[in-house]
């Protein structure tokens, strides 16, 4: 693991790349950020996996990204798991880098309803909230204060992913009754489509009505799924202000 302090005081921002080892552009975006000079405030910057991003693999042992809070005395990841835990949990915000294979838009993933007030400030037009079933507890960002991920679609330019970095570094500087509330699409991942013996073409993001349920495929494509066709999710708000206020 690398790591970086810049800045001092609050709010405390951590920005993590690499916790899949093959997802490049996290790195590549914590290298620029490396030369930011926080206006407020203070930022972590971590590139987690750095064994795995040497192999050009998703991970090691175990998928990092599911084993939260992390174990000191287990396998690689785990050990790498709990020293981000340790470094993060005293974040005010944490965004976590991902890039994903699939033919998809680049979206935000949240997995508490907290995190969707950060998510607003990324502009990014679409929100995944996975549901605590769905997502078992065991990713990053479910063990941080107010944590999303970002999956930057797979032909994302470097330069791209680094403005909408910056761009939400920026608004959270902003107070939050002057953030303008942009207007997202939220879609709420309430199931997992096994691969099976039909091979149906889907379009993520597009609806569709498969052995007699509609829904929203979510990561259709990704290679690193071996046993999942895709996440399937509803369409549930383009207010979450509304949606998700004080519940
Ligand atoms: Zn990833």
């Amino acid at each position: 693991m690398q790591k970086l302090i810049l800045g001092s005081g609050k709010p405390l921002i951590g920005i993590v790349g690499c916790l899949h080892g093959n997802e490049t552009i996290g790195s590549e975006i914590i290298e620029i950020l490396k030369n930011i000079n926080p206006r407020a405030g203070s930022l972590i910057l971590v590139i987690a996996n750095e064994e795995a991003m040497k192999q050009d693999k998703r991970f090691i042992g175990t998928d990092l990204n599911r084993c939260f809070p992390g174990n000191e005395n287990g396998n690689h990841e785990e050990r790498l798991a709990a020293a981000i835990s340790k470094e993060l949990g005293k974040c005010d915000y944490v965004i976590d880098i991902h890039s994903t294979t699939a033919d998809t838009e680049s979206f935000i993933v949240a997995t508490k309803k907290e995190a969707l007030k950060l998510a607003q400030l990324v502009p990014i037009n679409k929100i995944v909230f996975m549901e605590p079933v769905i997502a078992n507890g065991k990713s990053l960002i479910d063990h941080v204060r107010c944590g999303i991920s970002i999956e930057f679609s797979n032909n994302v330019k470097t330069e791209t992913a680094k403005e909408i970095i910056l761009k939400c570094l920026q608004n959270i500087g902003i107070p939050e009754s002057s953030a303008p509330l942009a207007e997202k699409e939220i879609y709420s991942v309430y199931d997992i489509l096994k691969k099976g013996n039909i091979h149906p073409a889907l379009a993520n993001f597009q609806q569709t009505t498969l052995e007699g349920d509609t829904f929203y495929p979510v990561l259709f494509g990704e290679k690193e799924y071996k046993d999942i066709l895709c996440l399937k999710a509803k369409k549930v708000s383009t207010q979450p202000s509304l949606q998700f206020q004080n519940t």
